[in-house]
């Protein structure tokens, strides 16, 4: 019999964490797969883990872990596929914005020997239209890097045991789960799933956190920008060239006092760019800094399993 664990990381869930159970257990009872609820509480500041805790009193097959402070969702989801005891891994989200009732199709799939199941978005659920602009670019500038199409991918994605090893021996810290499955390879199949709106709470996503997420994940997967450094420079050389001509030109025919407005452009151009070519390698820089610091990328505060266990002492 094999054991499918689903994965749920929870960020101040205090009001999902119990519906997580409750829909998550009747889907996975009502098609017989035996199963494990793996909840990975991300620092919450409410009760989202006294809730964990007190559904793996009640039931065993609900099992969590807490982090010591707000470490984000990717460690939550690395987290929980390093907890994970099952054949199989479900990343889902605590909110249920990705509806459980897709996971048997996706196990379905697994079953026929697909190794990697990505559920994509059939449509990107409500959004503004830059929001929705911005996305789409971003996943065309990532999906590049990756070699994949990875317009409409998400998070919610089952794993075969293989590929979860694969994901657990992963030395980086800074990590961008949803393309890492793409670029792990593998046999792979899409369902496609409708994004419910988020029932209780709010997503915890502001446009400064989101642009700094592309970034991060888009240099994790390229170091395209450290060329476009190098393009730039090209172009500013072609550029110097022409005014380079013109200037002595302009000298040896008698009228270069003129120009003072070229001079300025051209500061300010090439102080701009070599500003921004400084901000492009310092970034790759610090991410080199920050991996070979070598720190956990998140600190197990406390497991349900000590609950349970004083619970059965007492
Ligand atoms: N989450 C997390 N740590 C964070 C932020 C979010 O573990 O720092 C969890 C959150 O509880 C949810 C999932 O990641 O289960 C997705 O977050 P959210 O719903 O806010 O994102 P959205 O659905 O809007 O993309
Ligand atoms: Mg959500």
């Amino acid at each position: 019999m094999s054991l499918l664990s689903v994965v749920i990381p929870s960020y101040n869930e205090e009001k999902n964490i119990t519906l997580a159970v409750h829909r998550l257990s009747e889907v996975l009872c009502g098609v017989g797969i035996t199963y494990e609820l793996i909840f990975v509480d991300d620092g919450s500041c409410d009760r989202t883990y006294e809730l964990i805790c007190e559904a793996s009193k009640k039931d065993p097959a609900v099992r969590g872990v807490s982090f010591s402070r707000n470490f984000g969702n990717e460690a939550a989801i690395f987290a929980g596929l390093r907890e994970a005891k099952g054949d199989a891994c479900v990343v889902t989200d605590c909110d249920m914005q990705f509806p459980p009732e897709v996971i048997p199709q996706m196990v379905a799939l697994w079953e026929q020997g697909y190794e990697v199941v990505e559920g994509k978005k059939s449509s990107r659920g409500k959004e503004s239209a830059s929001h929705g602009a911005f996305a789409r670019l971003f996943y065309r500038l990532v999906g590049r890097a990756v070699g994949m199409d990875m317009q409409s991918s998400s998070d919610f994605k089952l794993l075969d045991r293989r590929v979860v090893d694969v994901m657990n021996s992963l030395q980086e810290k800074d990590t961008f789960f949803r393309a890492l499955s793409f670029w792990a390879g593998f046999r792979t199949a899409t369902v496609e799933f409708e994004v419910a709106e988020r029932i209780n709470g709010k997503s915890k996503w502001s446009i400064g956190g989101l642009l700094k997420y592309a970034i991060n994940n888009i240099t994790s997967f390229t170091t395209a920008p450290l060329r476009l450094v190098t393009v730039l420079g090209g172009m500013l050389l072609v550029c110097t060239l022409v005014l380079g001509i013109q200037t002595l030109v302009r000298f040896f025919v008698g009228d270069a006092v003129e120009g003072f407005t070229t001079v300025i452009l051209l500061l300010l151009l090439i102080g701009g760019s070599i500003m921004v070519s400084l901000g492009i390698i310092g970034h790759y820089i610090a991410r080199i800094y920050d991996e070979v610091k070598n720190r956990p990328r998140y600190i197990v505060a406390h497991r349900t399993e000590e609950v349970t266990a004083h619970a059965a002492d007492s």
